[in-house]
């Protein structure tokens, strides 16, 4: 944290410094801080300017030096623009917008599978805001089985495959003129801050459990964070219309969670609606006695009302304030390009003959153009261009603030990258077999894509010219990244993951590593096991404690430097604790280097030949160690096809065939029996590989390859 701040102050003034004296000077802040201190005199014939305050993000490309503008228009108001050496593009501040009252923002919480899906979907069909034959979900049927594929929220095919919410979307409902913006919030912290960052946008959250699971681990920790705003939460339990809904217990344990998280007097006084989002119906009538079923209700109508009269409007917010704003995600459009998504926070923001710059509101999920955004309300600005970053930056109109001038508003940090890979094009034998893009340029270019829109990820240039180092906040950030551009036709190489290490600024020559406070939730029985291999990994026990919300499980809070859950969240700790528990980690900051860990990895089980491995070759092979791969795959020479029961490397051909002759054996042929090859996802192979090797990802492919395949070779670089 410190070395970030010492960062950014040192960047503020270089560019402060810098900055030509013809137009304007950028602003940029940090927050809490007044601008007026740096607000430069304006000269002769220069045009007022918008001013963009960053508080978080530096600026550290040229491009960041830019200027923001603005310019009078006919009708006097002002202009938010850009301005360096293009035309002066026009955005008008102005009134008129859809009232405060008429506005609800809320978040939603939800364990995977609990039916956050479900339920919006029916919200936006109840609720008329999807026309039947425009429908984004018109084919959805009710009755869940064919909705796979066509729901609004839980659009993203990896969503689906991996169960969590990777991103968070936005979701607006127009229910009898109201407009209620629903926000999904990310379920991993791998997304760093990204949870703060979204229930920063909200007056509200609903909280939807599973009538008959009760509330989960993986919910507490965005609860937890809902709570310590402030925020009210309303209560869901869906699936109500099953028989197993045991909704006495679930309720008991709600209030449990929500005194253990700390909640006040008033947040525990939660309002409670039983529902069923498959079946299309909310209602407030529990069980008439206990074990009795729930009656369904006729509509989701109690939950709009409840929305309506839980969730205040965002009516504090002030509109005759100047127009203020903080960007909370950046996205992309192939028409209007980057779009900064962020709450109104004061002021009106109306756009007026806008060639590119343009406000954009959303109807389901889908962008619909405004002419005007007044505060509290949720809205994508495209046309605005920063450079880099966007996240966490404050725009204001720079004229009205008094004295004082505009102030950056509060902004969650962005968590630091804690990960690096390498990415390489893909140079193995079996190149552009499966892919159809291949090229370092392509994957270049579709990486910086990327990185403009994906805030936790950096990329920096690769040890080699073809090369790209990428820096994100875990495994499972950056294989969601390597999953989606497999789907999209990208063969690549991915070097092992490393810590990101720092060096201490106090001690010289003392490197620092990222260490993050990962929170386990486990059944006792297997708290043990968790606790010793996360010591192993250089983890430190902060806390053990029994969890009050469940009987019989415990929570585990332990410091662990983020190399050492690379291995271990992909995949361990599930068979660790058979499914009954969960982890999440949060950076905590850099401490120092805790000291090589033993990863218990045997040596390799090298290829050395060409061609189809065979079920007669692999049979006596397996006294070797344990396969990675089955019989009649292609394999070459350097590839790793599995490991070797030894700590050495070995050098084996998987693709001797049985010679056929024309004279018959008196005996009969022995039986091929192969043990089931252990076959890693991308991820596991990432968490496993050595620090020699690559993991080489085509759309069809995952293989372990030595980084240089020759033998002779790699024996040279290695002496
Ligand atoms: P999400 O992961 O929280 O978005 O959950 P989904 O909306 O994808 O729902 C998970 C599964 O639960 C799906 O198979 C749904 O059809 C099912 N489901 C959702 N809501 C209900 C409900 O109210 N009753 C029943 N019986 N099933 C439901």
């Amino acid at each position: 944290m410190m070395a970030t701040r010492t960062k950014l102050s040192t960047l503020s003034r270089q560019v402060l410094t810098s900055s030509p004296r013809r137009f304007s000077v950028p602003q940029i802040l940090s927050p809490r801080r007044s601008l007026s201190s740096r607000v430069q005199p304006s000269y002769p014939g220069c045009r007022p300017q918008l001013q963009v305050c960053h508080s978080q993000r530096c600026l550290t490309s040229p491009r960041g030096r830019r200027h923001f503008g603005a310019s009078s228009t006919s009708r006097g108001a002002t202009a938010l623009a850009f301005a360096e050496e293009e035309p002066v593009e026009e955005i008008e501040v102005d009134q008129g917008t859809l009232p405060a009252s008429k506005l609800r923002n809320i978040a939603i919480i939800a364990h995977v599978d609990h039916g956050k899906t479900t339920l919006v979907d029916q919200l936006l069909r109840q609720s008329g805001t999807l026309k039947p034959n425009t429908d984004q979900n018109s084919a959805a049927s009710t009755d869940g089985d064919s909705e796979f594929g066509q729901r609004v929220m839980d659009s993203n095919d990896l969503e689906r495959e991996r169960g969590i919410t990777i991103l968070s979307k936005c979701t607006s409902i127009d229910y009898n003129g109201t407009n209620i913006n629903i926000v999904d919030t990310p379920g991993h912290a791998d997304f760093g801050g990204e949870v703060e960052r979204v229930l920063n946008m909200v007056d509200g959250v609903a909280l939807v459990v599973d009538a008959t699971d009760g509330p989960m681990t993986q919910t507490r920790f965005v609860l937890g964070k809902a709570l310590a705003r402030g925020l009210r939460p309303l209560v869901v339990l869906n699936k109500a219309d099953r028989s197993t809904a045991r909704p006495a217990q679930v309720e008991s344990d709600l209030f449990d969670l929500f005194a253990t998280l700390g909640a006040t007097d008033e947040q525990a006084e939660y309002p409670l609606l039983y529902a069923s989002a498959k079946q299309g119906w909310a209602t407030a009538q529990g069980p008439s006695a206990p074990g009795q079923a729930i009656a369904p209700g006729a509509d989701m109508t109690p939950l709009f009302d409840l929305i309506l009269s839980h969730v205040p409007p965002p009516s504090h917010l002030n509109r005759s304030k100047p127009f203020s704003m903080l960007t909370v995600q950046i996205e992309s459009d192939p028409y209007v390009g980057v779009l900064y998504l962020g709450r109104v926070q004061s002021g009106v923001l109306r756009s007026a003959k806008a060639k590119s710059k343009k406000i954009f509101g959303r109807r389901g999920l889908e962008r619909t153009e405004k002419d005007a955004a007044g505060a509290g309300e949720i809205v994508s600005i495209a046309g605005i261009k920063m450079g880099s970053g966007g996240v966490n930056v404050t725009l204001v109109h720079p004229e009205g603030w008094g004295e004082e001038g505009p102030v950056a508003l509060p902004t969650t940090p962005i968590d630091p990258p804690t990960i690096s890979v390498v990415v390489y094009p893909n140079d193995s034998p079996l190149a552009g077999q499966e892919g159809s893009k291949l090229t370092s340029q392509l994957i270049r270019d579709r990486i910086y894509k990327e990185a403009e829109t994906n805030v936790a990820l950096t990329v920096l240039p690769g040890p080699t010219s073809e090369s790209l180092e990428l820096r994100g906040r875990g495994v499972l950030h950056l294989g969601v990244l390597f999953e989606t551009l497999r789907r999209e036709g990208f063969e690549l190489g991915i070097g092992p993951p490393k810590a990101v290490l720092v060096p201490n600024p106090e001690v010289p020559g003392q490197m620092l590593e990222p260490v993050e406070e990962c929170t386990v939730m486990v059944k006792e029985e297997y708290a043990g096991g968790v606790v010793q291999k996360l010591t192993m990994r250089k983890g430190e026990m902060v806390s053990y404690e029994a969890d009050e919300a469940q009987e019989g499980w415990v929570r585990i809070v332990m410091d662990v430097p983020a190399r050492g859950l690379i291995g271990y969240m992909a995949g361990e700790f599930k068979n660790d604790v058979h499914g009954q528990g969960t982890i999440n980690h949060i950076f905590k900051g850099y401490e120092p280097y805790r000291g090589a860990m033993d990863t218990g990895r045997n040596g390799a089980l090298i290829s050395m030949a060409n061609g189809e491995s065979s079920g007669y070759a692999m049979m006596p092979l397996q006294a070797r160690g344990a396969m990675f791969i089955h019989p009649q795959i292609q394999v070459y020479p350097g590839m790793v096809i599995g490991e070797s029961s030894k700590s050495q490397d070995l050098y084996l051909n998987p693709c001797v065939k049985k010679q056929l002759t024309n004279i018959r054996a008196a005996g009969a042929d022995e039986k091929i029996v192969l043990a089931s090859p252990k076959i890693m996802t991308l991820e596991e192979s990432l968490a496993y590989m050595a620090d020699d090797e690559i993991v080489e990802v085509t759309p069809k492919n995952v293989r372990l390859r030595k980084l240089i395949l020759d033998v002779n070779k790699r024996m040279r670089m290695k002496k």
